[in-house]
This record gives C-alpha cells, structure tokens and sequence, in this order.
C-alpha cells in the first residue's frame, strides 16, 4: 500500500495542470481562447516572451520563449498540441472537462496524458530553472499547437507551410511521446507513416438470385485475402519476437466497406478503406509494390488510390555520435531513469516536423501509468507529473546546453 499522504497544500504546479485541463480545447469545436489566455499569465508569471499566430481562424498557435546566453545557435523547440479528442461522458467516472483530482492523487480528464500534461511540465521545470538562477546558453520556444489530432492542418502543418517557423531557428525538437505501464521511460525517435487506401471494385451486376461471373463481390474479397495473409504474418512476428514492437511492424486495417443499393441486386461497384500504417524499416517502394500485388489479385475492373500517403522516413539518432542524444541520455542517467527508443505506433506533429528536416525525439514522462491516450477515464497520478518535472529540469538544460557543434 503507498504511504499515506500528508496533509499539504497542492503544488501549484498542479493547480496550473488543472487549470489547463479545465479548457476545453475539445474536438469537434475548440475553443482555444481560454487555453491562450492561461498561456499569456504564465508567461507573464514566469518571465517569457509570448508570440501569437493566427495563420487560421480560430485555430490560435502560441509560442512562449526563453531567451539562451547565445540566441544566435540553434534554438531548442518543446512542442505540445493543446487539443484533444471527443469524450463520452456517459462512460467517465469523473466529469472529463473537471479535472477531478482523487484522495490518491489520480487526476481525471481529457487530455491528462495526451498531452497537456507535457505542456505544463515544460512550463513548471522552466519556471523551476529560472528561478534557480538558470540560464541556458540556447534559446529554449515553446509550441502550443491547435488541430493535432485532426491532422494539424491549422496547426504544425501551418506553422511549418507559412514559413513562420523558420524565424526560430530550430535545432532539436522535444514533442509527445506515450505513457510507460512499467518502470521505463519510452523514447520515440521515428515514427510509422500513415497509408490510406482506397480500393474500388467493379464488377458484372445483375439479380441476386443468379451466379453471375465476374462480381465485385468476389474481386473485393480476393484483394481482403491478401490484404488478411499480410496482416497475419505481421501479427506472427509480432507475437512471435519478444523484441520486437508493434512500431516496428506494418499494421492493416479495413475501416471502411461500401456500395450496393438493395439486397437482392449484385452491385457494380464496391469500395474498400485500409488504415496502414508502415514502419521505417520497410522500403515504401517495395511496400507499395506489395499493395499493387494484392490488388492485381482482384482481377481486371480492379484499382487503387492513396487519400493519404506520408513518405517522410526519416530516423533521428540516438546514437553517440549525436550531442542532442548524448546529452538527452546523459540528463535520464542523472535523473537515474531507464529510457527505451521506440518507433511510435501512431502519428504525432514529430512526423511533419521531420520531414521538415528537423530532428526530434518524444517523450512523454509518463512511468508506471497505463496508456490511457483516447480512452474514457483518462487520468494522470500527480506524483508522476511532478516527477515529469525534474525529470525535464535535468533534460532541458542539458539539451540547451549544447555547445555549438
Ligand atoms: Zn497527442
């Protein structure tokens, strides 16, 4: 049993999560005022430049700045998106938008792993090294992104189009990574490229009471077998290697299956959505040629289209030739935690910003926390937050400090 708790007043630093979690910057209608304006009085609070961009309407990006010893190297960007998804209420224990905190210290709501959290944890260890008498030889921007989980059209991605991140002169990146179920702290440093496929059968039509040769019925289902042995072998070797990760690995999934108009009329056409989501390690040519292959096996009348293809594969180093990685290794064995890198399973502002030409890592500090991301009664323990806090307190100045190279 964990020991019982003192009788002390909340951290402020909590209170400010709270309060950052009490914005509703939900999907599908944010409103990112209020989260803008807690942005200003903490940056007042703490002594930070704020810059706003409104590039979209009602899709407000904030950056919050702290100058380094030498603003002419190249900057540190901590980025967070202030978004999150839709809730279910019904399903909560806690009331998503109230930010409940139990007698155990668990903080309940709608972003308080994804990714609020990360926000304000860069925020506090600032405020922290700052008032320590702290200062960084690099300049250290903060991002606060709208649109993320939508796809960041209104947010990074217009960020980085308008041409408007350029003038901050970005060298490393620190974004979002996931929470840990066990005692390690996971690193991503590249992530898996999200494939969206539209596959469109055409075939004979006629009554449904006949065997008609040639349906779209039957083309479909050729090019589901294939697309199903694929995702087969992927899950046995998933299963089957200890070491291996799901971010390592292509995952298949159809989403979406439509066409007909009655039941007893054999369509003309069927359609079929995959969600695929493709890890570094395979080539995207020869990836791709496979998804050729499977819908050649649909016959004639059969074709494909991409709605979305990300081609960026890039990797950032973590190895020891790399300072930003030596220095991020170096802060974790100081604050004495385990990191693991990882290629993240899903998709986060990292992958725009990567293809970019950026380098970024993400992190979330999150150990010993069931990944709760999405899901009804998401909830954050404060002293894990807290903890997040000297953990960056170690990272930032270390990564800041880099000396020109
Ligand atoms: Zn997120």
């Amino acid at each position: 049993m964990s020991t019982p708790k003192k009788t002390k007043s909340e951290e402020e630093a909590v209170s400010n999560f709270r309060e950052y979690l009490r914005c509703k910057t939900v999907h599908p209608d944010p409103d990112y005022e209020p989260a803008i304006k807690f942005l200003i009085r903490q940056a007042e609070e703490i002594g930070l430049e704020f810059k706003r961009f409104d590039l979209v309407e009602r899709n407000p990006i904030a950056i919050l700045t702290w100058p380094g010893k030498d603003p002419s190297l190249p900057s540190i960007l901590l980025n967070s998106h202030m978004d999150v998804v839709p809730v279910f209420e019904e399903y909560w224990t806690h009331p998503p938008f109230d930010a409940h905190k139990t007698e155990d210290g668990k903080i309940y709501a709608r972003g308080s792993q994804d990714m609020k959290c990360v926000g304000i944890q860069y925020l506090e260890a600032i405020r922290h090294l700052k008032s320590n008498g702290h200062h960084c030889l690099r300049t250290i921007h903060m991002s606060f992104t709208p649109d993320e989980e939508v796809g960041s059209d209104k947010g990074m991605l217009a960020l980085i189009n308008s041409g408007e991140l350029k003038q901050f002169n970005i060298g490393f990146v620190l974004d979002e990574g996931l929470a840990s179920p066990t005692d390690t702290f996971i690193l991503f440093n590249a992530e898996r490229a999200p494939w969206r496929l539209r596959v469109s059968c055409k075939g004979n039509t006629g009554h449904g009471s006949l065997l008609i040769e040639n349906t779209a019925g039957e083309k479909l289902s050729k090019i589901m077998g294939k697309a199903f042995e694929f995702r087969r072998a992927q899950e046995e070797k998933l299963k089957s290697n200890p070491q291996l990760h799901i971010g390592e690995i292509a995952t298949v999934n159809l989403t979406i299956v439509e066409g007909g108009v009655l039941a007893n009329v054999v369509p003309a056409e069927l359609t079929a959505v995959f969600d695929i989501r493709v890890p570094p390690t395979i080539p995207q040519k020869e990836f791709e040629q496979t998804i050729s292959d499977w819908v050649a096996a649909g016959g004639e009348g059969c074709s494909y289209e991409f709605t979305e293809k990300h081609s960026d594969q890039t990797i950032t180093s973590i190895d020891d030739t790399s300072p930003w990685w030596r220095a991020f290794k170096g802060a974790c064995d100081k604050a004495k935690i385990h990191v693991e890198p990882r290629i993240f399973p899903a998709g986060t502002d990292s992958r725009f910003l990567r293809a970019a030409g950026y380098q970024a890592y993400g992190f979330s500090p999150m150990n010993n926390t069931p990944i709760l991301l999405h899901e009804h009664d998401e909830y954050l323990s404060e002293d894990v937050f807290l903890r997040g806090i000297d953990i960056y307190s170690e990272i930032l100045p270390a990564m800041a400090n880099v000396a020109s190279h």
